[in-house]
């Protein structure tokens, strides 16, 4: 079971499946996660409490461990950079990819790019240490959005 960071929400990976959180429960405490395929008709749900899970649903979607591996890869690589100094991000992210391209070439090409990792961080860090953004560099910058 874990837990990852994507697009302002966190995405839970478990067995091959990813879910959003969709309630909580005041009385109990216990979270309600649905799978994020809902949108093609599964309605998959996992409850968690204190660490277990005392229920779930079946899926009708097919696990995709691939794709929960490549999220959980680009969190830790957004995760890595983020914790870095400001000025080795390109260090820190070179790392990460020779690292991976040491350990599975095949997640190579699923990788973020340098440049979307790039704007991504240095957007949160000028808000962490509220830097203003200075004049505008590059269109291209300015456009890059995240591409998941
Ligand atoms: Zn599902």
């Amino acid at each position: 079971m874990i837990f990852i960071e994507r697009n302002g929400g966190v995405v839970l990976l478990r067995n091959g499946h990813q879910y959003t959180k969709i309630r909580t429960d005041n009385k109990t405490g216990a979270e309600v996660w649905r799978c994020v395929k809902w949108r093609k008709k599964c309605g998959a749900t996992v409850t968690l409490k204190e660490g277990c899970v005392p229920s779930e649903t079946a899926h009708i979607c097919q696990p995709d461990y691939t794709a929960n591996f490549i999220a959980k890869t680009k969190y830790e690589c957004k995760k890595k950079v983020m914790t870095s100094d400001l000025a080795s991000v390109p260090q820190t992210y070179n790392k990460f990819i020779a690292e991976i391209k040491e350990t599975n070439i095949d997640m190579m090409h699923h990788m973020p790019s340098f440049r979307s990792v790039k704007s991504a961080m240095y957007a949160i860090r000028g808000k962490q240490f509220g830097v203003k953004k200075r004049s505008k560099k590059s269109s291209d910058e300015c456009s890059m959005g995240e591409t998941e």
